[in-house]
């Protein structure tokens, strides 16, 4: 199928963004990669009057320490994510889930901003923003709004975000030398969405871990964080027990979903061995610290 007609802007800054966004209102849909909205357009699931096209918009881009966070520009691309010192100094985290992220070719022209915005249950992006206590930045016609990526994610791809805003960065928190992370995925073939992945970060000391984040792609129907599973290992030495009772937590907590290929309950055994092995990465990073 083709595209339905639409009209379309490029505009150079995010005034003129704004601008158009109130101008044409439910009509207009923001352009970033097209990863996915040329898809949903030739599908016709998606029939908006004008694109706005988010390329030209200089205020978008860039990766930059600002203050205590690094700042992800909307429309920085996993590609730069890959290729930037300052993601594989600070956020290794998004070092390691960047390859899992489909081919070089949509990698190229996909963003942080599109795929947060979009909302994808079993994309890499949302799951690393919960596991970092991210930070989404938005811009609408009342200012600037920042949502914490635990408020962000909604429900199937929806978010927090209102019709008339738009993502301009994340912010993501610098972290302390103690702070160790895991990221673990399992797809059919590389490069395919996630059947199941996990992105794990805490603080991790002799004393025990602290604060405990694991944030889950692909297993429910949208990005999730196991609170109870994490609660139950707050302040805790990891050890084989805990990770026993741990994997029984998150198949008691975690409402797995079945896709295409997987039933639920292949989802949580799954789940259970990516939890498994990342507090074993967790618990090694501790034993070298
Ligand atoms: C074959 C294929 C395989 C893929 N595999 C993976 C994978 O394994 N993992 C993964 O994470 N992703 C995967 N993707 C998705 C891809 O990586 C992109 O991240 C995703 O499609 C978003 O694309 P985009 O940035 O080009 O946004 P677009 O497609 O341009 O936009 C997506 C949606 O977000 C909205 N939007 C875009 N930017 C903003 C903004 N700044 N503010 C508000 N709304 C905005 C748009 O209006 C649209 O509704 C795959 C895509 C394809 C085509």
């Amino acid at each position: 199928m083709k595209a339905p007609a639409f009209s379309y802007a490029r505009p150079s800054n995010l005034g003129e963004v704004m601008s158009l966004m109130a101008e044409y209102g439910e009509e207009a849909r923001l352009l970033a990669g097209g990863q996915t909205l040329h898809a949903t357009l030739n599908m016709r699931l998606s029939e908006p009057g004008i694109l706005i096209d988010l390329q030209a918009v200089h205020e978008l881009k860039g990766i930059e320490l600002a203050g205590n966070v690094v700042r992800i520009g909307a429309m920085v691309t996993h590609t730069d994510i890959e290729n930037s010192p300052v993601v594989a100094q600070h956020l290794p985290l998004l070092s390691a889930a960047v390859p899992h992220i489909a081919h070089r070719a949509i990698r190229n022209l996909g963003t942080f901003g599109g795929s947060i915005a979009y909302g994808d249950p079993a994309a890499e992006w949302p799951a690393c923003l919960l596991a970092l206590d991210g930070v989404v930045v938005a811009v609408g016609p009342q200012g600037e709004r920042r949502i914490a990526a635990h408020d962000f994610f909604t429900g199937l791809y929806s978010t927090d975000l209102q019709e008339d805003e738009l993502i301009v960065a994340c912010e993501l928190p610098l972290r302390t030398g103690t702070h160790a992370f895991a990221f673990d995925e399992l797809a059919r073939r590389h490069g395919d969405y996630a059947v199941v992945g996990l992105a794990a970060t805490a603080n991790v000391k002799a004393s025990g871990v602290q604060q405990v984040r694991l944030a889950w792609l692909g297993a429910v129907s949208q990005p999730y964080r196991s609170t109870k599973t994490e609660a139950l290992l707050e302040g805790q030495v990891i050890n084989d027990a805990l990770i026993k009772q741990a994997m029984q937590c998150l198949k008691d907590e975690m409402p797995t979903e079945a896709d295409l290929t997987h039933s639920a309950a292949a989802k949580s055994h799954l789940a259970g061995v990516m939890l498994k092995r990342a507090l074993h990465t967790l618990n090694q990073t501790a034993t070298a610290a």
